[in-house]
């Protein structure tokens, strides 16, 4: 019979490793979804302001969706 103590580590790790495969996944910097040269949130589908991209030439995001994402993020 497995001892509970082990069992409980190996949950608690593999646990840590979702976690950290899901931090990097919310991490990376997702691709740029362009329509027709424009650059849309890829949240809300909205073509992300030219000044936020001149500010943010990577930015993924309109402003009320990165806002939206990074309240979720500290979570
Ligand atoms: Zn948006």
């Amino acid at each position: 019979m497995t001892d509970p103590i082990d069992r409980a580590n190996d949950t608690a790790q593999f646990s840590n490793e979702l976690a950290l495969q899901q931090h990097l996944i919310d991490h990376a910097l997702p691709a740029q979804q362009i329509v027709d040269g424009v650059v849309e949130c890829i949240d809300c589908d909205d073509a992300i302001p030219a000044d936020r991209l001149a500010a943010l030439p990577k930015c993924v995001r309109c402003i009320s969706c990165q806002t939206m994402h990074e309240i979720r993020e500290r979570q």
